[in-house]
C-alpha cells in the first residue's frame, strides 16, 4: 500500500516501502531498492550481487503541514557478467542532491507564487537549496535561446554588489524573456551580443533603451538600421529638468524687472503666471506673455500622448536620436 503511495504521490520507482515513522513535525518513509531497475551500465546485464550498503536521506514534498523524508537503503552492485561495480542511480534521484525529483517540481510550482525565501521557509529547507533548484531549471530553459523570431528588444543595466558593479540585460520585449546578460555597461561589454543579433535576428525592428551613450553608440555600430526608442521616463526627466532651469532663469529676469519698475508682475512666480489670467495680464504690459516658459509648460503633457503604455506601435514610435543630445 505505502509502496503505491510513494509511487503515485511522489513518483518513486524501483523501491519497496519498508516502514513509516511519525514525528511531531514530520513523516519519515523508509524504503529499499528492488531489482526491477538493476542493469549494468557497462554491459547491460540484469544480474548483480550486493557489495556494500548505505542509506541516504531525501527531502520530499510535504503532506499537509508535515514535512516528509525518504530514508532509502540501497546496495553497491557487482555485475555477475563483467564484474563491474557501481552505485545505482534511480529515476527519482537528482545526482547527489538531497531531494527527490518530485520535491524539485514542488519547489518550482511554489516559486510561481512566492519568493525563494518564502518557499524555503514554507518547505523547511535552506534558501540555497531552493535557489539551486531554480537555477538548474533556468539553465535548462535558457541553454539555447532562439534569436530568429525576436522583433523588439530592450536593453538596460542594474547594479550588483551593492552598486559597485553593473550588469547589462537584453530582453525580448514581447515575451519578457532575458536574451543576454553580461557584467559591465560599456560599449565593449554589449557590442559582441549586438553583433550576434545582427547576424541572427533578421526580424529585429526596434530597440528600447535609456539614454546611455555606451548603448547608443554600440547599437549604431552593430545595428545601424535599427529604430532606437528612448524610454519615456528618461525623456520626461530631461524635459522637466530643462523646464525647471528655464523657469528659474525667467524668474530671475522678472525679479530684476520688478526691482527696476516696481510693477506688481514681479510678485507672481513664473509658474503661476502661466495659469493665472491676472498675472498674465500684468505680465503682458511688459511683453512677458510670450515667455518661453509659457510655451513649453505644456510639453510634458504633449509628450505623454506620443507613446503608448507598455506597447510598441511603429506608427507612434519616437525616434529622437537626432533631436535630443545623448548624455
Ligand atoms: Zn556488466
Amino acid at each position: 500500500m505505502s509502496t503505491s503511495i510513494l509511487y503515485h504521490a511522489f513518483g518513486l520507482k524501483g523501491i519497496r516501502h519498508t516502514s513509516t515513522h511519525f514525528r511531531s513535525d514530520a513523516v519519515i518513509f523508509r524504503a529499499e531498492m528492488t531489482s526491477d531497475l538493476i542493469r549494468c551500465p557497462r554491459c547491460g546485464c540484469r544480474h548483480a550481487s550486493f557489495k556494500g550498503r548505505k542509506s541516504r536521506w531525501f527531502f520530499m514534498s510535504p503532506i499537509g503541514r508535515k514535512k516528509c523524508y525518504l530514508v532509502f537503503d540501497f546496495h553497491r552492485l557487482k555485475c555477475e557478467d563483467c564484474a563491474h561495480l557501481w552505485w545505482p542511480s534511480l529515476p527519482f534521484m537528482t545526482g547527489k542532491h538531497r531531494y527527490v525529483r518530485s520535491f524539485a517540481l514542488t519547489v518550482l510550482d511554489l516559486l510561481r507564487f512566492g519568493t525563494i525565501r518564502s518557499v524555503a521557509h514554507y518547505l523547511g529547507v535552506g534558501w540555497d537549496m531552493v535557489k539551486e533548484i531554480h537555477k538548474a531549471k533556468l539553465r535548462l530553459l535558457y541553454r539555447r535561446i532562439s534569436l530568429h523570431k525576436v522583433r523588439y528588444i530592450g536593453i538596460d543595466e542594474f547594479s550588483i554588489k551593492k552598486g559597485h558593479k553593473y550588469m547589462t540585460v537584453v530582453t525580448d520585449l514581447r515575451t519578457g524573456r532575458i536574451l543576454h546578460a553580461v557584467e559591465g555597461k560599456s560599449k565593449e561589454d554589449i557590442l559582441p551580443f549586438l553583433q550576434k543579433l545582427a547576424r541572427k535576428a533578421r526580424k529585429l525592428e526596434g530597440i528600447a533603451m535609456d539614454m546611455s551613450s555606451a548603448y547608443f553608440y554600440a547599437v549604431l555600430e552593430a545595428l545601424p538600421k535599427l529604430d532606437i526608442v528612448f524610454d519615456r521616463y528618461h525623456i520626461m526627466a530631461l524635459v522637466n529638468q530643462a523646464i525647471e532651469e528655464l523657469r528659474r532663469e525667467q524668474q530671475r529676469e522678472l525679479d530684476d524687472l520688478g526691482k527696476k519698475t516696481d510693477h506688481p508682475a514681479n510678485e507672481y512666480p513664473v509658474s503661476v503666471m502661466c495659469w493665472n489670467d491676472k498675472a498674465k495680464e500684468l505680465a503682458a504690459d511688459y511683453h512677458y506673455s510670450n515667455f518661453p516658459f509659457d510655451r513649453i509648460a505644456l510639453a510634458p503633457q504633449e509628450l505623454e500622448g506620443c507613446s503608448g503604455e507598455g506597447e510598441i506601435c511603429p506608427r507612434r514610435r519616437m525616434n529622437l536620436s537626432h533631436s535630443i543630445s545623448i548624455t
